[in-house]
């Protein structure tokens, strides 16, 4: 780590908690300090002390065409000189949600908001409203943001009422979020079956991305589908990492799933702060104004967010990458996983599409317990000698790895070298 990136760290946490505006952005997981970036271009970024860095992050997914893709990048240029918010609807709120809807396949009406949180949390209070329950199900694990009905840890037991998960959450609202175990079909329908209609909503990262990556097993998006049609319980998928990434139409396509409504954040937005929520026109139009759910924002559909949302979606549908990121991932993981064997170091790789995760664990993960028995020392250390040597992911053993389509075969071949060296050291 360079002494400016030394010295501003210094300074934040003088005047920002931690130093930072979102907390794994502190490398609490990995320890040491995180470098402060200046400027980041294609698959590169760029810190204060003049480092560089291949960037697995990708701010955490939305940058899947890489940094200051310049079609983005010119047409943000463009629409900032045509002001930057205007607070009344735009040509181009129309043209992004046109986007989203003819990509999304469950999706007919789409409202934006400005960040994940948003669109998860607007998403649940509609799925309430609508079907006027207040009960909900989540899946230990999954992350859908800091709403205070989503900050919430499984009780204890195998399936309970939740506890919150941070300070300042009513235990009386956390009671009522039901957390069950990731990709364990048979006790979702165990609880499904006695308290189904009770239940608003079941909401879920469709592959998880936030425990590590988690694909789903064979049959349980389709059985919580059915579980759902069953009891009137509304289906939502978090499309926050998933859309636009497994391909456009996200993981509901790619396992030919439909939910009732899906949250979308991240890629949508090309790096600008956006989230959205669709789905049935029917349960759309409870929205405000056409229907008594309440949901607004100052910001939302911003001129700016929606022009680098658009762009990003129009070369993703004109030029589309999937097949191309498919076959790229598939190779670096394979040869991440083979320095792995070589060193003898145990781990588990999962990946889908451009979505990847090497876990330090002797075992399978399916869930989210199987992924905390993950050995969080050794991939502190395998992170540490990554950075050093210029690769960046992830300061978590819990979070993704993404490719972006700016990733050069030079990347690649450097972060596989990197990789190798990392576990012989370990
Ligand atoms: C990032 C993320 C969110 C939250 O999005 P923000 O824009 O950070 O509020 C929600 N759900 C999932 C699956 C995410 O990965």
């Amino acid at each position: 780590m360079g002494k400016n990136s030394e010295s501003l760290f210094r300074a934040a946490q003088e005047i920002i908690p931690g130093g930072v505006n979102s907390p794994v952005r502190a490398f609490r997981a990995v320890g040491g300090d995180p470098p402060f970036i200046s400027s980041a271009s294609g698959s590169k970024i760029y810190d204060v002390d003049g480092n560089e860095y291949i960037d697995y992050v990708c701010s955490w997914g939305p940058m899947i065409l890489g940094h200051a893709h310049p079609r983005v990048v010119e047409a943000l240029k463009e629409a900032v000189g045509r002001g930057t918010s205007y607070g009344a609807p735009t040509e181009l709120e129309v043209e992004m949600a046109r986007l989203v809807v003819e990509a999304v396949p469950s999706i007919e009406m789409v409202r934006m908001v400005s960040s994940g949180t948003e669109a998860t949390m607007s998403a649940i209070r509609l799925a309430r409203g609508y079907t006027q329950r207040d009960e909900i199900i989540k899946f230990a694990g999954c992350y859908h943001g800091h709403a205070d009905s989503l900050l919430v840890k499984a009780g204890s037991g195998a399936t309970t009422f939740g506890v919150p998960d941070s300070p300042g959450v009513p235990p009386e609202l956390a009671g009522k979020t039901i957390t069950l175990p990731y990709n364990n079909l048979e006790a979702a329908s165990e609880f499904m079956n006695t308290r189904g209609e009770e239940i608003a909503c079941i909401i879920l990262e469709p592959v998880a991305g936030n425990m590590g990556v988690v694909p789903p097993v064979q049959g349980f998006l389709k059985g919580l589908e059915e579980l759902c049609r069953k009891s009137g319980t509304l289906l939502i998928f978090d499309e926050v990492i998933t859309g636009f990434r497994m391909g456009r139409g996200g993981a509901q396509e790619l396992y030919g799933v439909m939910p009732d409504l899906t949250a979308l954040g991240k890629i949508i937005g090309g790096g600008l702060p956006v989230g959205a929520y669709g789905g049935k026109k029917e349960i759309m139009e409870q929205i405000s104004p056409t229907g008594p759910v309440y949901q607004a924002g100052t910001l939302s559909g911003n001129p700016l967010a929606m022009t680098a949302g658009i762009e990003t979606l129009l070369e993703l549908k004109e030029n589309p990458p999937y097949a191309a990121l498919e076959e790229r991932a598939a190779k670096l993981c394979g040869e991440i996983q083979a320095g792995a064997a070589e060193a003898g170091v145990p781990t588990f790789h999962t990946r889908v599409g451009s979505m990847f995760c090497t876990f330090f664990n002797e075992s399978e993960v399916s869930d989210y317990d199987s992924a905390k028995g993950s050995n969080t020392e050794l991939f502190a250390k395998y992170f540490t000698s990554m950075l050093n040597e210029g690769i960046n992911i992830a300061p978590s053993q819990f979070e993704a790895g993404f490719l972006s389509t700016a990733h050069t075969d030079r990347d690649l071949e450097k972060t596989v070298e990197v990789s190798r060296k990392s576990f012989k050291q370990l």
